[in-house]
């Protein structure tokens, strides 16, 4: 018998309503029906799980992290770490997301051509524990773009970061090759990057480039993601329909009116960890709030936040997820994007609570299956110590998420419910 039934419980059921005491009954992979506290419940043959007061939330859902980021210091240490640790490291990052709470992902670059791919593969088979995941392709470049690190004459070029690309036909090639291993959706970076000496306002694909990319991502029905910075690529996502895009910080208004204007198209997030993080807590790493604030990273942060502010009020979909796997911000730490979000966005806790839960589901294509409490979804949920609506960052304590469900299935439980009793 597959059937759990959590009793006890303040649910927070991820369609806007404040959270109500009650509780959910599981059966198979979904959720069967809730009853508010005072309803009355008809028996049902159920394990019990009490959760005695505990807050009972969706699943929450990062949008845009790399699992083939390997918690190092620097990008080349991602990007030589040979092929064979490098799918291991994947498998054993996956379990850490739901540890974590966070049911579902999307892989915002893999750092060489299918380990976004085949660890997609192995959680969906069933031979590893990992959230739901959406498989990106490498980082598309131009040559001398964020990506593309190596020289001509360096041994190693078939080990670049990136895929780099130079014209149309090379972007076709590209697209199509990703395409045929099997990603979700594809990833074009389309501005710089401080750190590795391109600014963030630099915005160096040709109009013909990103054509291409989107006339091939529609014939094969992939979504297109987009590390945008600047305000010229952000422009660009809209016009050319990439979904997803990645941190827009330097969009102007009229960038935003074209958000805006596409609002039920597109997805923002803004990877608010990344730039956080390596501004304030990567000293112990060679990168002092100096040497970030000479880089840019301080008057991004300030922009962007301005940027994320307007986006936020003219409700145009911002999601969290940072970029986590660098050494001053590992995965794990996710939940931090929650509290960013609030502080540098303004969102409520609510919000940033909905923005990680139904958003997550909107993201991941699945707005009818999870994200939310309701009958009908499947049952990925997290049961956590405390209020995050009172303390967002309960959320990033690991102690704190008490349980987890993916797929009705316990895949976390610091409770050892050992011996469920039957109702
Ligand atoms: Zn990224």
């Amino acid at each position: 018998m597959k059937n759990t039934i959590i009793t006890n419980v303040r649910i927070f059921d991820g369609t806007g309503s404040d959270p109500f005491p009650g509780d959910v009954l599981i059966e198979g992979r979904r959720i069967k029906r809730i009853w508010a506290a005072g309803q009355p419940r008809d028996i049902v043959e159920a394990h019990r799980i009490d959760g005695r007061g505990r807050f009972l939330m969706p699943g929450m859902t990062d949008a845009h992290t790399h699992f083939s980021w390997n918690d190092q210091p620097s990008l080349a240490a991602i990007q030589f770490m040979p092929p064979e640790e490098h799918i291991l490291w994947c498998v054993g990052v996956a379990k850490r997301y739901l540890d974590m709470g966070f049911t579902s992902a999307l892989g915002a670059a893999a750092a060489k051509p299918r380990l976004d791919v085949v660890l997609r593969n192995a959680i969906d088979a069933g031979n590893f524990p990992g959230p739901r995941y959406l498989a990106g392709s490498q980082e598309i470049t131009t040559l001398g773009g964020l990506g593309d690190n190596t020289l001509p004459h360096m041994p190693f070029r078939e080990l670049n970061f990136g895929e780099v690309v130079s014209g149309p036909e090379d972007v076709r090639r590209a697209a199509r090759m990703f395409i045929k291993y099997g990603v979700d959706h594809l990833k074009i970076n389309l501005s710089g990057e401080y750190i590795a000496g391109i600014p963030a306002e630099a915005s160096p694909f040709s109009e013909e480039e990103i054509a291409m990319l989107a006339a091939e991502a529609r014939r094969a029905g992939k979504r297109v993601a987009a590390h945008a910075r600047s305000s010229v690529s952000v422009k660009q996502c809209v016009r050319h329909g990439f979904e997803l895009v990645f941190h827009a910080s330097f969009a102007d208004d009229e960038a935003l009116d074209m958000l805006e204007a596409n609002k039920d198209k597109h997805f923002v997030a803004p990877g608010l960890g990344w730039l956080v993080s390596t501004l304030y807590h990567a000293e112990q790493w060679g990168i002092t709030q100096q040497a970030a604030t000479d880089m840019g990273y301080a008057r991004e942060l300030e922009v962007a936040s301005d940027t994320l502010q307007k986006m936020h009020k003219r409700g145009i979909r911002i999601l969290p997820g940072g970029d986590y796997g660098f050494a001053w911000m590992p995965h794990g730490t996710n939940a931090k994007d929650l509290e960013y979000l609030m502080r540098y966005v303004g969102m409520s806790a609510k919000e940033a609570l909905l923005s990680a839960t139904r958003l997550g589901g909107e993201i991941m294509m699945l707005p009818e299956d999870i994200g939310q409490i309701r009958p009908g979804f499947l049952a990925d949920l997290i049961l956590v110590d405390g209020d995050p609506l009172t303390d967002i960052t309960l959320l990033q304590d690991p102690e704190k998420i008490a349980m987890v469900w993916k797929d009705g299935n316990v895949v976390k439980d610091r409770l050892r419910v050992t011996e469920p009793i039957l109702v």
